[in-house]
């Protein structure tokens, strides 16, 4: 579309603004174009939490086309809960509507004095007031938005009661329980007295060569047919790889401190489907269907959207609880209130493993008895959280603050202040240079080592190889590194990383929807000038290369489990990612070659 809206909340202007023609080529969109954006805009003197902090919601040349699993949004600003580069990007359809609506992306500044939602109708943006709807869940508030606009098809983004009490680890919910998770963005909207943004549109996504891109489609769509990968997701969701994961000892068990869990079996995605499964749902334009809607009796919920893998694990096997019904049931609070059930699963387990080890006693928790194990403690926990109420006021502000306040830093299973993600490095070791340099925090959408390395997708073209999952050498940091890029071009396209029909097909795509001309070597460059501008953006907010680096206690090996006694070490893997990169091996910055190289040219003042 060429265009986004620019929203200053502090003096009520709208403007439509068009984006750099050479920018958008540079960095394509998504989380690569927001974050040369926000790069001018923010500093270490930038309160994640204040009018100064620039909130970015980004579309990608492919989102709302034909493309297959192209209908997702970026939400993009310095995050609150780790203090460096925070996104999030989430599926549905907000994306795509965004889009149909006129604008690519929808950047907000400033702050209202007062609650205030936003529409976007056909190209026009107005602010309401949100007195009314202050208060309400994510559900009811996309509910009374449809029916305020009489719009039974607007598409609605919207924080819950975690966001508008600042939570660090609110996420922005869409689409009945599409979430942007990580790095607090909704805590960010909160802070601005945002509580939904709603989008409609009937345009037309532009097209440079028609024909070629329906061509490219067709393939791919031939190819998403014929993927295993894809038939299992089709089949049994995300949660389908819990069986997978704990054969590879990729679930993180006991809060990273056990290699097997008979228990664990109870978890399995089979057993949700059997018992709790009401039925599929798909983003927008996805042929692949991973998502899944369950019930459960026993919380008397009919209709919940979830879990996926990530929570099953982060309120499952982490927190030590098989019970899925009560599971479900986290997820859909989180859903309700807010929150990220990655952090929120994370932080709530790190409570139990402070206690179990005497550092947290009831004085401390305002008379709680926590242990692993207990379901019900575990959904008061996430309702004092996301209310801030009593203990909860601490919990709401992360696992890395949590265990610096009660002096054990080192106890927290986080990487730049992010909750680990439910898969541990020493079931694949390419995972550990991922979490190690991701610019987000630890995160797994920046490099799935763990498809790569059991065959799942892995790009051959551009020398990303399955290989051995034990195995700490410089190559494998390079194959990491490698995968970093690819998955920045992915987040700046943007599309689902579990569409992968193969680099060629999707650059053929990519070039007839824009008239770029791109050649596989160019796109792989792009994805690498994306992800060090991300370094030296973190860099700028006040990260060093001491950053890089794992907990000593997620290191460590097993006696038992799939991981067979393996561990990482960082040393070799993070010296082959460094050099993938470009990056200096001593102050793990980029070289000034690679600044030339990348065209990052005016970052160089900051690197002084
Ligand atoms: S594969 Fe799943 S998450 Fe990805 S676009 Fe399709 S339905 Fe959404």
């Amino acid at each position: 579309m060429n265009k986004y809206l620019h929203i200053n909340l502090s003096t009520g202007s709208i403007e439509k603004k068009d984006f750099d023609p050479a920018l958008a080529r540079d960095f394509i969109g998504g989380s690569g174009l927001a974050a040369r954006l926000l790069y001018d805009l923010i500093d270490q003197n930038t309160d994640p939490l204040g009018p100064e902090n620039p909130l970015l919601f980004m579309t990608g040349p492919l989102v709302g086309t034909a493309m297959p699993a192209a209908g997702r949004c970026t939400i993009s600003a310095r995050s609150p809960l780790t203090g460096f580069w925070g996104e999030s990007n989430t599926g549905g359809f907000i994306g795509p509507e965004l889009r149909f609506a006129g604008y690519d992306g929808m950047l907000i500044t400033g702050r209202s004095d007062k609650p205030c939602w936003i529409s976007v109708i056909n190209g026009e943006a107005i602010i309401h007031d949100a007195a009314q709807l202050w208060g309400q869940d994510t559900y009811q508030t996309q509910e009374s938005i449809r029916q305020i606009l009489d719009e039974p098809k607007a598409r609605i983004t919207c924080i819950g009661e975690a966001g508008e009490r600042l939570v660090k680890m609110a996420a922005v919910i869409n689409d009945h329980g599409r979430a942007a998770g990580r790095t607090g963005m909704g805590a960010v909207m909160g802070s601005k007295n945002i509580k939904a943004i709603a989008f409609r549109g009937t345009g037309k996504i532009p097209l440079s060569d028609p024909e070629a891109f329906i061509k490219s489609v067709s393939e791919i769509l031939e190819t998403i047919k014929d993927d295993i990968s894809n038939q299992a997701l089709r089949l049994a969701g995300t949660a389908g790889y819990v069986d997978m994961a704990l054969m590879f000892g990729d679930m993180p068990i006991h809060y990273y401190q056990q290699g097997e869990w008979d228990e664990a079996s109870n978890l399995s995605g089979v057993l949700l489907a059997e018992n709790y499964l009401t039925r599929n749902t798909a983003c927008y334009n996805c042929p692949i269907v991973c998502g899944r809607e369950t019930k459960t009796t026993k919380y008397r919920v009919d209709s919940v959207h979830g879990p996926e893998y990530e929570t099953l694990a982060s309120f499952g096997s982490l927190a030590m609880i098989d019970d899925l019904e009560g599971i479900i049931y986290a997820g859909h609070l989180c859903n309700v209130y807010g929150l990220d059930t990655i952090s929120t699963g994370s932080t709530i387990a790190l409570v139990c493993d402070l206690f179990e080890k005497g550092i947290l006693t009831k004085k401390d928790t305002g008379g709680l008895e926590i242990r692993f194990g207990d379901v019900e403690m575990t959904h008061k926990l996430i309702k004092l959280t996301a209310l801030r109420e009593g203990f909860g006021d601490l919990l709401a502000e992360g696992s890395a603050a949590l265990a610096a306040h009660f002096g054990v830093p080192d106890l927290s299973a986080t990487v730049r202040n992010l909750e680990i993600p439910m898969h541990d490095s020493r079931a694949f070791s390419g995972i550990a240079p991922i979490y190690a340099l991701s610019p987000r925090g630890a995160c797994h959408l920046q490099g799935d080592m763990y498809f790569v390395d059991t065959g799942q997708g892995a790009p051959v073209e551009l020398d990303i190889h399955p290989g051995e999952r034990f195995e700490n050498s410089e190559e494998k940091g390079r194959t990491a590194a490698r995968a970093q890029a690819w998955r920045s071009v992915y987040n700046a396209l943007i599309v689902c990383h579990f569409m992968n029909p193969g680099a060629s097909q999707l650059l053929a795509g990519l070039n007839a929807a824009t008239g770029w001309d791109y050649s596989l070597e160019e796109l792989m460059l792009a994805g690498k000038r994306i992800f060090t501008l991300k370094r030296i953006l973190n860099a700028k907010l006040g990260s060093t290369k001491a950053d890089d680096r794992l907990p000593d206690f997620i290191l460590k090996g097993f006696p038992t489990g799939g991981t067979l006694g393996f561990e990482p070490d960082l040393k070799p893997l993070l010296a082959g990612a460094y050099k993938e990169h470009g990056w200096d091996a001593i102050n793990g910055l980029p070289t000034p070659a690679t600044i030339e190289k990348y065209g990052l040219a005016f970052t160089k003042p900051d690197l002084t």
